[in-house]
């Protein structure tokens, strides 16, 4: 007879890994299939997000940073440095540590919780079965029954005809993370979250860095004013990003790729030594669901679910990057527990309207909410405050003055309805404003709570104040 559990997750990343967590501690009997493979052939849980994702480009982001402030800015604080020598090999070692580390600790999770982690590939079966094949003999499989599967497949970069992946000369985010030599030139397909990271990154290690974006507008899904802004700023880092630059094809060679693109200006090549191509990611669906099952995929291989994460078949749920909405760590997690809740009878709900984005360049790009944009196209009347970081004590002492926060209040309720952050910790900022627009916080709420001093969050309430035109440290403009 098959093994049987209440619930399986089908995929042990952001998604998988917290649903399964969450079943178990509801007190369901719970098995989290995963098959993510490293380079080196092992597996480890954790997904995209851990392994190849958030934290190892985080990781390269921080000490590439380090790098980058020892060579240009600790003299600016009177600290003198010798030499400043770049040790990759260790850097990387880091990075790798930190990564074990986090995907180990999933395992210990599992363990402490009783969810059995069970390393294969999961395949839901029309009769709502679950087939695995095992992860180190393809030839071996076994078939699981249980009352509630959860997909939480992820997703995986998207290939490029003009420009396929050779691991070698064109390669994927992750393989970006994992370099071992500083490429001389680098370019990069793709003016969006990992470009933009990946970019800073190996710039900041001295690769000259060639962004190619095809649409005319940078960052064209946030806030335009503070788009325009952050390129500037990565401008003056000596980042090239050239928009309306479609990339036609890739040609490599032993030593190199010539990269043609066509911009307003006519067909165009770049030489460069690496080549990444950041072009978004798609949903990981194909094989994961048996032909004939209800269970229904758009065109674009998206898993269809409603609100609450439940697919057309009963019982079959679906949540994280294989379902719509962001590609995020944090979205995939919330969807997770929600349908471990939900499973478990209890109420839970996303609320998809306050999600925050972050990217993770200096300065920093967070934002939660509408932008200027969406609010004009919506018609939704609205208010605007905006406090630079360049007169804020904290930000002047942290030699971090770039950027503003700009928050957006509905003209008549001063219920906060969008905010945008470009500066120091941005992705550390933001999570008071979406604490407060989960709360339906107003601007005057915001205004009336006490920041400490000096802190960078007083950029935050001097932008409150400013959307009533009431800022004490800078100039109103009625
Ligand atoms: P995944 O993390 O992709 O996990 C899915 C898992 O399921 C994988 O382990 C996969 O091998 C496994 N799997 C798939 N199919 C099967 C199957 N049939 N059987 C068994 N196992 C299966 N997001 C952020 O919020 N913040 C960031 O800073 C951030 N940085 C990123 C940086 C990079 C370079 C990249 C590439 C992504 C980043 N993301 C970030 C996005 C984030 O990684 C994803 O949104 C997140 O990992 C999605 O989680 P998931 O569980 O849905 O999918
Ligand atoms: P993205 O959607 O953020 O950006 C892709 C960019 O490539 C877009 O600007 C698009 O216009 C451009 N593009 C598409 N085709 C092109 C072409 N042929 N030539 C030139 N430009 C082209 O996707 P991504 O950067 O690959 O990231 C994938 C996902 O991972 C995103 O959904 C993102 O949310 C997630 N992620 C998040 C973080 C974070 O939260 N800090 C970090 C990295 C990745």
């Amino acid at each position: 007879m098959s093994k049987s559990y209440d619930v399986i997750v089908i995929g042990g990343g952001p998604a998988g890994y917290p649903a399964a967590i969450r079943a178990a501690q509801n007190g369901l009997k719970v098995a989290c299939i995963d098959a993510w493979k490293n380079f080196d052939g092992s597996h480890s849980f954790g997904g995209t997000c851990l392994n190849a994702g958030c934290i190892p480009s985080k990781a390269m982001l921080e000490s590439s940073e380090m790098f980058h402030k020892a060579q240009h800015e600790l003299a600016t604080h009177g600290v003198k440095l010798g030499k400043v020598e770049l040790d990759l090999a260790t850097m990387q070692a880091r990075r790798a540590s930190i990564v074990k580390q986090l995907t180990g600790g999933i395992a210990q999770l599992f363990k402490g919780n009783g969810v059995d982690g069970i390393r294969g590939f999961g395949r839901l079966l029309k009769d709502g079965r679950v087939e695995v094949t095992d992860f180190d003999d393809p030839s071996r499989k076994e078939i699981l029954e249980a009352k509630h599967v959860v997909l939480a497949a992820g997703s995986q970069p998207v290939e490029l005809k003009a420009a396929p992946f050779d691991g070698d000369r064109i390669i994927d985010s992750w393989k970006a993370l994992e370099l071992n030599e500083v490429p001389k030139r680098l370019g990069v397909i793709g003016a969006g979250v990992i470009g933009l990271e990946l970019g800073s990154v190996w710039k900041r290690l001295g690769a000259e860095v060639t962004i190619l974006e095809a649409q005319e507008n940078f960052l064209f899904m946030a806030d335009q004013e503070l788009a325009r802004t952050a390129a500037r700023e990565f401008k003056k880092q000596g980042l090239e990003i050239k928009l309306g630059a479609m990339m036609t094809g890739a040609k490599t060679s032993k030593k190199d790729v010539t990269v043609s693109y066509k911009d307003k200006d006519g067909e165009h090549e770049l030489v460069v030594d690496k080549l990444i191509v950041a072009v978004g990611r798609r949903p990981y669906t194909e094989n994961l669901i048996e032909e004939g099952s209800a269970v229904e995929r758009d065109e674009r291989g998206f898993i269809k679910v409603d609100d609450e994460c439940r697919t057309a078949v009963k019982n079959v749920w679906a949540v994280g990057d294989c379902v719509r909405g962001p590609m995020l760590a944090h979205k995939a997690t919330e969807e997770g527990v929600m349908v471990a809740d939900l499973i478990a009878g209890k109420i839970a709900e996303m609320n998809y309207d306050v999600i925050p984005s972050v990217i993770y360049t200096n300065p920093e790009i967070a934002w939660v909410g509408k932008t200027e944009e969406q609010l004009k196209k919506e018609n939704i009347p609205y208010k605007s405050g905006k406090f630079p970081f360049a007169p804020n004590g904290r930000a002047k002492a942290m030699e971090a003055t770039a950027g503003f926060v700009k928050m957006l209040a509905h003209q008549e309720t001063d219920e906060i309805l969008g905010v945008h952050i470009l500066g120091p910790v941005a992705g550390e900022l933001i999570a008071e404003l979406v604490l407060a627009m989960e709360f339906r916080a107003s601007a005057e709420d915001i205004q009336r709570t006490i920041h400490a001093h000096p802190s960078l969050a007083e950029a935050i309430h001097e932008a409150a104040l400013g959307v009533d035109k009431m800022m004490i440290h800078g100039v109103n403009r009625k």
